[in-house]
């Protein structure tokens, strides 16, 4: 993961050839998209020049710790929709605690805050290496999870009587909005229970982080599903192959797998319009690429199209998030309905792998990823702080503080070199792609 650091660069080497001073215009069609000739980025930034006010704090062991591991109970609690690679991180949680730090009780609280109520659904699971020894082969999370809110006040309660020094939260930004607060009575109480998060979203929509686990898994299995809708859509005559992906508010797995795939022919992302009728619609341009090429594919991130229902009653789920309108079948009904009214035959395959692509276990880039989070928050409880959760920022693990994602969603930036190179390759933006 930090391979580029170790890397010694011979700094003459650096100069780059050029075979004369380019003269002709770039027929790219996106012109936003050219780097300045002369733009460079930094080998080695000098650190002790930075303006400390705009850093992370690293992770890492310190070389004091603030408690005494044998003498402490810590617990872990997974809140919220799964992701691959949960199970890794609750097991490199358990291994260094009791490896490192000889801690002799682990808690597990089951099925997310609601493990921690007065009224448990189970009892905490008593977490040692054995326990955890082989569940970093499965998917989905061995203590369980759940949404909806419980009491601030009980949760503490019930931390006090299981004598809980560190509690780690595996979760999304409703698990760390409710970790904030916790923080935030404990401080009132004045209690020394540290609170440390590792933030879990196949989504990779927590700001102050770059990458969260789990997505890499989560594209993975992704791109395969497009393969296959690709597949379908070249078997039929007038195929078209539609897929949609998980992503609620932000339309990063469906971007990177429609990335990685190469087959997709149109993506739509909650970040961008997505316009069905007119010359530059879609079912027009589709008619026309139809025309052409005899398929298609087509993904559709779940969040995308909101804007296409005229219905103002929001549907929330347990936690109080917006449950979105089905952009997926929304698409399929339109796209038969305008072909059917034409007379135009075709075979359209819908699929929606849904929870699929999140319950898978991790694979190897997550795997490693997990360990390192792991690690890095057990160092960062037993240094006695609290508070903040394990970032990755410049390819360096970071403590960032709760507050930092308080009530804010990361989205594909829209004018990040992802979003170029999406829009450039696929992004849909009232044009055919089709390459004469
Ligand atoms: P996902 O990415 O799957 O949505 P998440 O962590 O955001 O993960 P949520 O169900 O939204 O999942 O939240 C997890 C838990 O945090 C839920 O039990 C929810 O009620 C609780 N929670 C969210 N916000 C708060 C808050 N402000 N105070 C207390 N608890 C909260
Ligand atoms: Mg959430």
């Amino acid at each position: 993961m930090d391979s580029q650091k170790s890397v010694s660069i011979e700094l003459q080497n650096l100069q780059v050839d050029t075979l004369g001073t380019p003269q002709i215009a770039s027929p790219l069609r996106n012109k936003n998209y050219y780097v300045e000739n002369n733009a460079r980025i930094v080998i080695d930034p000098d650190f002790s020049q930075v303006d400390k006010s705009k850093t992370f704090e690293i992770a890492g062991p310190r070389s004091e710790v603030f408690f005494d591991g044998a003498q402490i109970t810590c617990g872990i609690v997974t809140c919220g929709g799964l992701c691959p690679g949960i199970n890794n991180v609750i097991r490199t949680i358990v291994m260094t605690l009791r490896e490192q730090y000889k801690v002799p009780k682990i808690l597990g609280f089951r099925y997310g805050y609601q493990g921690l109520s007065n009224a448990p659904l189970a009892e905490p699971m008593e977490l040692t290496p054995q326990k955890v020894e082989n569940i970093h082969n499965h998917g989905g999370t061995i203590l369980g999870s759940s949404r909806g809110k419980q009491d601030i006040n009980e949760m503490i309660d019930v931390l006090i009587q299981k004598n809980v020094s560190i509690l780690f939260v595996i979760g999304g930004d409703g698990t760390l909005n409710g970790a904030h607060e916790m923080v935030k009575e404990i401080k009132k109480r004045n209690l020394m229970i540290s609170i440390i998060g590792i933030p879990k979203t196949i989504d990779n929509d927590i700001v102050g982080t770059s990458q969260t686990f789990g997505f890499s898994s989560a594209v993975n299995i992704a791109e395969k599903v497009i393969s296959c809708a690709h597949y379908e859509a070249l078997s039929a005559w007038n195929g078209i192959g539609l897929v949609k992906l998980m992503g609620r508010d932000s339309g990063f797995v469906a971007a990177h797998a429609t990335l990685a795939n190469n087959d997709v022919n149109y993506c739509f992302v909650p970040e961008d319009s997505l316009t069905l009728e007119g010359e530059t619609g879609l079912l027009n341009v589709l008619e026309h690429r139809l025309e052409k090429k005899r398929h298609a594919v087509i993904v559709v991130a779940e969040g995308a199209g909101q804007n296409l229902f005229h219905t103002s009653a929001t549907q929330r789920d347990a936690s109080g998030n917006v449950l979105h309108k089905d952009i997926g079948v929304f698409l399929k009904d339109k796209i038969n309905a305008h072909f059917s009214h034409k007379n135009i035959p075709i075979t359209l395959k819908y699929i929606d792998p849904s929870y699929t692509i999140r319950s898978v276990k991790a694979n190897s880039e997550d795997s490693t990823f997990c360990l390192m989070l792991g690690q890095n928050a057990v160092h960062a409880g037993m240094s006695g702080r609290t508070g903040i959760f394990i970032g990755y920022w410049n390819q360096t693990f970071t403590h960032v503080p709760f507050k930092v994602v308080i009530n804010k969603r990361k989205k594909i930036d829209t004018k990040s070199a992802l979003w170029k190179i999406f829009q450039e390759t696929i992004g849909y933006n009232g044009r055919d792609n089709i390459v004469e």
